[in-house]
């Protein structure tokens, strides 16, 4: 099973154009679509989930025609929104067992696949709470529960992280990297490290196009020998935005560590580093703000 995505356009009546010509091919197995806020992410995987139509392009999913068979897609589609809004006042189990009605799970079988979908994220001792009471990393791992009902071939989760704290994150991560590696599950994010502790695939993608698609390892060789640091002064930052092409900078026990591009030894005290996927990432945004 694969997703092949070609050509997708959208622009909204607003005139943002917020695909432009995206052609992906995703494969089964995790798969990462990495952008800023705003970068069309979510105009992405909407169209996808058939909540929204494009403007022009094609996505198969295996034979069915995502944007045209919209029913067929639905009934292998599992999605967790960004506002996953049900936060209902009864029971996690109810409001499981009412989606599961929803989605056409067989009276007979409800029982045995909501109790091991609410094991599965680990809210079975909560079941009898309302899904309103819940903590965030509560909610969302509710959300993949009820993503996950019917079996679905394709999951997408659309920035499931935003707004968890570390515990909760990486108990969302365990929980995701259990799906099954015969399914696809693209998750959308803006988070760096959602991609580098999850995804075998990945794309970024900046002002609706697709800037780099591949493995995050083909990402860091494309950067090998090139990256380089310094830990420089606060009223330096300027200064050394001019003269090198900074990507990325962060505070490191309150001093600013900047990490430049270079294919040559910069010199002037840059020490070589090995680049991280937050390198890969900034120089592909970076070179598209820049043009
Ligand atoms: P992301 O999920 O990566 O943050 P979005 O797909 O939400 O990005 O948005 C991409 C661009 O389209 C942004 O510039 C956003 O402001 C714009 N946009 C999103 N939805 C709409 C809409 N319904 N009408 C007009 N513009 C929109």
């Amino acid at each position: 099973m694969q997703l092949t995505i070609r050509q997708l356009n959208k622009t909204y009546p607003n005139g943002v154009r917020a695909l432009q010509d995206v052609s992906l091919d995703i494969p089964t197995g995790m798969y990462g679509l990495l952008g800023p806020n705003g970068a069309g992410k979510s105009t992405l995987m909407r169209t996808l989930a058939t909540l929204q139509d494009a403007d022009s392009g094609s996505a198969m999913l295996g034979d069915i025609d995502v944007l045209k068979d919209k029913d067929a897609l639905r009934r292998v589609l599992g999605y967790l929104p960004q506002e996953f809004g049900v936060y209902a006042r009864i029971s996690a189990y109810e409001m499981l067992d009412h989606l599961a009605v929803l989605k056409g799970i067989p009276g007979a079988q409800r029982k045995a696949v909501v109790s091991a979908l609410l094991q599965r994220v680990n809210l079975w001792e909560h079941r009898k709470k309302a899904v309103s009471s819940y903590s965030g990393g509560m909610r969302q791992r509710f959300g993949i529960a009820q993503a996950l009902l019917g079996d679905p071939q394709l999951i997408i989760v659309d920035e499931p992280t935003a707004g968890l704290d570390p515990g909760e994150r990486n108990r969302f991560y365990n929980l995701l990297s259990e799906i099954g590696e015969n399914v696809i599950v693209i998750l959308s994010t803006h988070i760096v490290e959602d991609v580098k502790e999850l995804c075998s695939n990945m794309a970024i993608i900046n002002n609706g196009q697709v800037l780099f698609a591949g493995t995050p390892d083909d990402a860091l060789r494309a950067l090998d020998g090139k990256v380089w640091e310094k830990a420089i002064l606060k009223a330096e930052v300027g200064d050394y935005q001019q003269r090198y092409r900074v990507i990325s900078s962060k505070l490191v026990a309150g001093k600013p560590i900047i990490h430049i591009l270079s294919d040559t030894d910069p010199g002037d005290g840059f020490r070589h580093t090995e680049a991280g996927l937050e390198d890969v990432f900034f120089a592909k945004i970076g070179a598209e703000e820049v043009r």
